[in-house]
């Protein structure tokens, strides 16, 4: 099977979605790589690199025209579409949305679609996420930007001829990108605050070593599965009066904030931009989607009173090397994924792949049932049933809600004599432990349950709180000998050390990738 590598045309780009080293990965899981002629020279990797790395350097024609799978970074021009091969498969951004006409064309050409942009963000696929290693990067040029552009010095100063204080950033939104920006002006010396929708996001911030900012007025700014929500007017008019009495005390605002699917909300508008001081900057990381600054414009860097407004799109472009490098790996991850049993295949039932295949077999595919948060959605995410499985036969349609309820019923029987006989003969000591045991599972399932999956990682570090309990318990359960009690107080001490100790260790992994210096504190 071959993977074709064609060189990125749009305005701006310098990125290529191979590298030599994710040529080899790709090469041991079995696939052929050709490259286009000068893809990489951009991103400072020259054809003979990827030659050394065992691909061969085609032709554009050949690379779009002849390969199986083709690899991207930004969605397929209409020209670009008209030549890929009828039944391939295209991985890459895709952004439907910017260009209506885009998949009815790769639908009409019989091309296959996986947008990248789609791809869930639950823990299996992080490693494939170029949604967040690009906005990581994003994150931490925007800093460099600002200090670029800013007047002052970013760390405390103090010299012979006099002192200076550290400069003053705001960031606003807690996301991928705003954490990473935290991360690096915390890193330059700077004195960081920071401000997010989502109430998850206060622990982060704090975590990086940067003051939460609040608004008075409650609002809880969950999407579901991690992501904000639009807020109310009210709260947008709160968050401005916010970041007016901030704007005259900081000396960089550094802008991330989005939601998914509609264009960026204006924080900063007017009278915000005109609170700052001449020299100040501000860095809008959402220029792309419409700008958190009203005076945004996207791809400039304009001033306005002594202010300079960073518009810059596609920061992580500015970065090619090593932005190219972290895309590919995601691609390598993904494509190792879809290769179960050694066949590569597109598994529309894998809940990673099929909400980020938008094209399959000629057709548009609908997005799959999503959770939606109401209007008004509480903080606390809401536990929604799995969507209903389509059912084979209409026969099998009809009978199995009555069957289930049958063995539900059957269950609940048996489940009640099993209860009748054991209060009837069980000892007081054992029934006491027993209720306390079916509560702490039911109570345990019903937090589980209710947790978004993109928060299950730092779940775990929640779980070493009833980790520790457990230790408690099984170290009071253990006296010397080799009674079951005590052999089975060993056990849980043991299982809920791991468990604490793994916790920490994810934690920290987690903290390490936004901390600048490595998570050497
Ligand atoms: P994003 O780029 O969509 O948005 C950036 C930030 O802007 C978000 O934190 C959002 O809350 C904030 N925002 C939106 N409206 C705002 C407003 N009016 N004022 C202030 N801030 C506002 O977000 P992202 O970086 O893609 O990450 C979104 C979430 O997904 C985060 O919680 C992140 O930790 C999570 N995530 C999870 C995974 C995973 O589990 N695999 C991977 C990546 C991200």
């Amino acid at each position: 099977m071959r993977i074709g590598i064609p060189k990125e045309r749009a305005t701006d780009e310098r990125r290529v979605a191979a590298t030599p080293e994710s040529v080899q990965s790709l090469l041991k899981l079995g696939f052929e790589v050709a490259i286009e002629e000068g893809a990489g020279s951009a991103s400072g990797v020259h054809d003979d690199d990827y030659v050394a790395a065992g691909a061969t350097i085609l032709s554009q024609d050949k690379i779009l025209g002849e390969s199986d799978l083709v690899l991207k970074i930004q969605p397929p021009s209409l020209d670009e579409i008209a030549c890929l091969r009828e039944g391939s498969l295209l991985i890459s951004l895709v952004q439907p949305e910017r260009d209506p006409a885009r998949l009815p064309a790769l639908a009409a050409r019989k091309v296959n679609v996986l947008a990248l942009e789609r791809i869930p963000r639950v823990t299996r696929a992080q490693k494939m996420d170029v949604l967040s290693s690009m906005a990581n990067l994003a994150g931490y040029r925007a800093v460099i930007e600002s200090a670029n552009h800013f007047a002052g010095l970013f760390s405390k100063s103090v010299t012979a001829a006099g002192s200076a204080p550290p400069a003053r950033v705001l960031v606003i939104g807690a996301g991928v990108a705003g954490l990473a920006a935290i991360g690096a002006a915390r890193a330059l010396g700077a004195e960081v605050r920071a401000f997010d929708t989502r109430a998850a996001a206060r622990e982060q911030v704090e975590s990086m070593g940067a003051a939460f900012l609040e608004v008075t007025l409650e609002e809880s700014g969950d999407g579901g599965g991690g992501y904000a929500k639009v807020m109310s007017p009210e709260f947008i008019a709160a968050e401005m009066a916010l970041f007016r009495a901030q704007a005259a005390e900081v000396d960089v605002i550094i802008t991330t904030a989005l939601v998914p699917g509609t264009r960026a909300p204006t924080l900063l508008p007017e009278d915000v931009v005109d609170a700052l001081k001449p020299g100040s900057v501000i860095v809008d990381l959402a220029a792309e989607q419409g700008g958190n600054c009203v005076f945004t414009e996207p791809g400039q860097v304009i001033q306005r009173k002594g202010v300079h407004i960073v518009g810059y799109a596609n920061l992580t472009s500015r970065m090619a090397p090593v932005a190219s490098r972290f895309f590919a790996n995601n691609l390598v991850n993904l494509l190792s994924e879809m290769r179960t049993g050694g066949e590569f295949r597109v598994d529309l039932t894998d809940e990673v792949i099929r909400p980020a295949m938008l094209v399959y077999d000629g057709e548009i595919l609908p997005a799959p049932p999503r959770k939606e948060p109401s209007p008004q959605a509480p903080a606390k995410p809401k536990s929604v049933a799995p969507p209903p499985r389509e059912a084979k036969t209409a026969q099998t349609k009809l009978q199995s809600p009555a069957r289930s309820a049958w063995v539900t019923n059957v269950f609940g029987m048996v489940v009640v004599g099993l209860l009748f006989l054991l209060g009837r003969f069980a000892p007081n000591a054992f029934l006491q432990h027993f209720t306390v045991f079916v509560l702490a599972c039911f109570v345990g399932w019903q937090v589980i349950w209710s947790v978004s999956p993109s928060l299950h990682t730092p779940l775990m570090s929640v779980t070493n709180a009833i980790s520790g309990i457990i230790v408690v318990g099984g170290m009071l359960q253990i006296h010397g000998d080799f009674s079951v009690a005590s052999v089975l107080g060993a056990l849980a001490v043991l299982v809920a050390t791991v468990n604490i100790a793994g916790g920490f260790l994810v934690t920290h992994r987690m903290l390490a990738m936004f901390r600048r210096d490595g998570g050497a504190r």
